[in-house]
């Protein structure tokens, strides 16, 4: 972010390297229910990214210290592959990942009826498969997704979404020349029912106006989002659905 560079951003007509127009999202994909093994699990394509989010529980926190009295943990493992990158990236937890697990894990917390689940940890996997930005908010996105597929109370799905500045204009969900020669990016975690806002955060500057325009922008984007999402669930339960009475009509 911030790195000055003669590259051009946004071109005559006002179209960003990419095509996109300054409220445009990436296309977004998003799939419930991919993995067999976890109790709940999410597959979203972002762009370029590709991210899956894997549930765990509720079950007894380990070890025993972590546990809460009067409601569960939600703990998140943030990894990105050694793949998901140009370079590769060295294997194993580093300053930016255990940031994003934090971050991501409150953010959570603020949604999972955690206070049903005294002494319990509810964990959440994300494996970036594939990056070019805004993973954090794609990786928030799918572990909503997969909470939900989990069959785990919340109060709502989360919605991941960022906005930003480059070249002087505020655009929608930056791509990954924009991360990194642009001059700020605004990852937000969005509640759409409720307008609760659960993450923000900035990297790079930009004044109060744009900041607020880059917020609506993400907030209106968050609605389309959080579209897609129980779109993917509505499927799996069909899914479910179709699976159980092929099943009762098998065994007549
Ligand atoms: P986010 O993915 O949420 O935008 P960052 O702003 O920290 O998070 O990272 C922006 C992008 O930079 C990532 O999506 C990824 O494409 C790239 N990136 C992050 N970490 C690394 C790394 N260790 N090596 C190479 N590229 C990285």
């Amino acid at each position: 972010m911030g790195m000055k560079m003669d590259i051009e951003l946004i071109d005559k007509n006002g179209l960003r390297i990419d095509g996109r127009k300054p409220e445009e999202l990436r296309p977004i994909k998003i799939e419930a229910g991919v993995l067999k093994r976890a109790d709940g699990s999410a597959y979203v394509e972002w762009g370029k990214n590709k991210i899956l989010a894997a549930v765990y529980g509720p079950r007894e926190a380990h070890p025993r210290h972590l546990q809460k009295s009067n409601k569960a943990i939600v703990q998140v493992r943030y990894n990105m592959a050694p793949f998901s990158v140009g370079d590769r990236k060295r294997p194993g937890p580093d300053r930016r990942s255990v940031e994003i697990s934090k971050i991501t894990s409150e953010a959570l917390e603020h949604v999972v009826m955690t206070e049903l689940f005294p002494r319990s940890s509810i964990d959440v996997f994300i494996e970036v498969l594939q990056a070019n930005a805004g993973t954090r908010c794609a990786g928030l996105t799918a572990a909503s997704v997969a909470l939900a597929d989990a069959g785990i109370p919340m109060k709502d799905l989360v919605v991941g979404v960022a906005s930003g500045k480059v070249d002087d204009v505020v655009v929608l969900d930056l791509g990954k020349e924009e991360d990194n020669y642009g001059q700020a990016d605004v990852p937000m975690g969005y509640i759409p029912r409720t307008g609760e806002i659960v993450l923000l955060q900035m990297d790079g500057d930009m004044t109060q106006e744009e900041l607020f325009k880059a917020m609506e922008m993400s907030m209106d984007a968050a609605k389309y989002i959080y579209g897609l999402q129980k779109e993917a669930l509505r499927k799996r339960y069909e899914m479910i659905a179709r699976e159980e009475t092929e099943e009762i009509e098998g065994v007549q």
